[in-house]
């Protein structure tokens, strides 16, 4: 079922946030686009200039903290927000040309099951984009 923004402020609420306009708006615009890879900077972009940026950030927050949303470190830049209720995917950057590539997990599991055999350690890929060469990149190198 796809997350309205209607469930995402519903949540909120649960949670004890007021629902300002300002929280309504971002909440808007990730049920809007889902997979698009925002980061705050956008969201901030596409609700307009009339809210504080510091909310937008607080609302990601709180948004997180109710489970609601993830995000993910792309690169140096800025981390971008999902819907925690969508398609689990690995981010792929291209570290020369910065083109992004959204791969489906599965598979991945036995490599993850594998450190965890080592190491103990449970990891969490999808909090972190995989840095490489895209094809055309790579094609070049
Ligand atoms: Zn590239
Ligand atoms: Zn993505
Ligand atoms: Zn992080």
């Amino acid at each position: 079922m796809a997350t309205t923004a209607d469930r995402l402020l519903d949540a909120l609420r649960h949670d004890g946030f007021r629902i300002t306009r300002a929280r309504r708006a971002v909440c808007e615009v990730l049920a809007a686009a889902p997979r698009d890879h925002l980061s705050a900077g956008d969201i901030y972009a596409l609700i307009g200039p009339d809210f504080d940026q510091s909310t937008v950030y607080r609302t990601l927050e709180a948004l997180e903290e109710a489970g609601l949303v993830t995000h993910t470190h792309m690169g140096h830049g800025a981390s971008i927000y999902h819907l925690a209720a969508d398609a689990p995917h690995q981010h792929l950057v291209c570290s020369r040309c910065g083109a992004t590539i959204d791969l489906d997990p599965t598979g991945m599991e036995s490599l993850l099951a594998e450190v965890t055999r080592r190491t103990g350690f449970v990891p969490d890929p999808a909090h972190f984009a995989l840095s490489g060469l895209c094809r055309d990149c790579a094609a070049k190198a």
